[in-house]
Parts: C-alpha cells; sequence; structure tokens
C-alpha cells in the first residue's frame, strides 16, 4: 500500500481460553478474534514489514508503509491481551473506550484505563452508552459525545481528541456535536482506506472478522478487495434505513438465529 492511503482496522474485545466475554451473542462473537489469530496478524504484518500505528500517527501519513490498529468498546482484554502483543512487536494502537462501560465486569477499569496511557497507547472516545448516536435526541446526543469525552479525560488527565461511532452509526448532527466538543477525528466503519485529503471526520475503518483468514487480512492490510465489503456494507445500510435501526437488529438476530427478545 503506498504511503498516501492507510487502512484503518476495527478489532473489538479478544477471546482469551477460560475468559467470559462481555456479550455473547452470534452478532457480537462475529467480531471476537481469539488472542492467537490477532497475535498471527500483527506477526505477519512485522514480517511483511508494516507498522502499526495509532490514530494520531496515521494521520501524519508517513512514507513507511503502515497499517492504523484500532479497538472499540474499552474491554479489559485491551489491556490484558492486545496491550502486551503490540508492545511485543514495537506497534501502537489508539483504544476507543465507551465511558460508561468503565469499571462493570469485562471491562477497563480507571487504573487500567491509565496504565494503557501510561505505556504510550492512545486512548480515544467511543460514546457514553454506546447508542447509535443517529437515533438519538440532543441531549442524549451531548451526553454520548461531550459528557462521555470529559469523563474519560478525568481519568487520563489530558485532552481526548479521537472518537468512534457505536455500531458506526452517524449522521451529521453527530459529526457537529463531535466537532463542538473538541474531537479533532471521527472514525466511522466504512470500509475504504483513508488517505491525507479525507476530513477527519469521516475515516473509514475496516471490521476485523473472527473468521477472516490471514490471506484476507493481508489484502485488508493492503488496501486490496475493500470495495467487495463496502457493497455488502451499502446493502446492510439500505436494509437498516429502509426497516430503521431497532427493526434492523431484530431481522438479523433473526438470521443469524440469536434468540429473540
Ligand atoms: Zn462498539
Amino acid at each position: 500500500m503506498s504511503s498516501s492511503r492507510i487502512v484503518f482496522l476495527m478489532y473489538h474485545e479478544l477471546e482469551l481460553a477460560g475468559r467470559k466475554l462481555c456479550q455473547s451473542e452470534p452478532g457480537y462473537v462475529r467480531y471476537i478474534l481469539p488472542l492467537e489469530t490477532f497475535r498471527s496478524q500483527m506477526a505477519w504484518m512485522k514480517k511483511s514489514g508494516l507498522r502499526g500505528l495509532n490514530v494520531g500517527e496515521a494521520l501524519r501519513y508517513p512514507a513507511e508503509p503502515s497499517v492504523c490498529i484500532t479497538f472499540d468498546d474499552g474491554c479489559e482484554t485491551d489491556v490484558i491481551a492486545a496491550a502486551p502483543v503490540l508492545s511485543e512487536f514495537g506497534f501502537n494502537a489508539t483504544f476507543y473506550l465507551t465511558a460508561g462501560f468503565l469499571g462493570t465486569p469485562g471491562y477497563l477499569n480507571a487504573s487500567q484505563v491509565r496504565e494503557l496511557d501510561a505505556q504510550g497507547f492512545q486512548i480515544g472516545c467511543h460514546s457514553m452508552t454506546h447508542r447509535y448516536l443517529s437515533d438519538l435526541p440532543e441531549p442524549e446526543l451531548k451526553r454520548e459525545v461531550l459528557d462521555a469525552k470529559l469523563r474519560i479525560e478525568n481519568i487520563v488527565g489530558h485532552p481526548i481528541e479521537h472518537f468512534s461511532c457505536p455500531g458506526g452509526r452517524y449522521d451529521q448532527r453527530t459529526l457537529r456535536m463531535a466537532r463542538q466538543a473538541g474531537f479533532a477525528t471521527i472514525a466511522n466503519s466504512q470500509f475504504y482506506a483513508n488517505s491525507s485529503g479525507i476530513s477527519p471526520y469521516e475515516l473509514g475503518r475496516v471490521a476485523m472478522l473472527r473468521d477472516l483468514t490471514i490471506e484476507e487480512f493481508s489484502a485488508t492490510c493492503h488496501g486490496r478487495g475493500l470495495w467487495k465489503k463496502r457493497l455488502q456494507h451499502q446493502a446492510r445500510r439500505t436494509g437498516q434505513r429502509l426497516l430503521g435501526n431497532r427493526a434492523y437488529d431484530r431481522l438479523r438476530a433473526v438470521l443469524l438465529g440469536e434468540p429473540s427478545q
């Protein structure tokens, strides 16, 4: 991949032997990689001469071949599983935290957040309660964006500049709110590589799925085949628009064989 375009990867919780995941529905587990899978991906990057960068570093679009690594949700595996592997390979990453989940079972607590920060990893914000931001009235949107930012800043003691949208959902109001709150970038989960010409408020990211082969991972890091994922993604988004987020989630749960609630 040329230095003018960088693929941003989106990871979530990692699966460790004997440890219960934060959630168990198929729609969640789909995005959960076993620790060993994650480690083999990082090893492949190292071997291929790709550097792993956080969002701030990636946006400087360095000349060396690079991939941006991000984690959503703020699960405790960020610090107990992902960080040690990243350190082993000399990579950095941005960890987007759901502020309201911190300190609850399976998620990072305040001292673990400070530990990640002190290790030199970049801390970002992933809303207060993980609601879809495009559905929210203004006061609740403010809580999800601004109050969440302040809560994480209180923990780490410095500004938090990077935001990622829960479920990839956002609209123009969301972008405006995040800018007003003082975020410098907003990441979504649309399948395109980013380049220096792109708005820092619409950074694409590629979701890492548990069944991704190392060949597919390699293609993704080099920005190959993203158009195919983009088409699938557009079809999904159209379904969401036609049905509404809630109805779409119910339909998806049925299709994935989740028990209806
Ligand atoms: Zn999330």
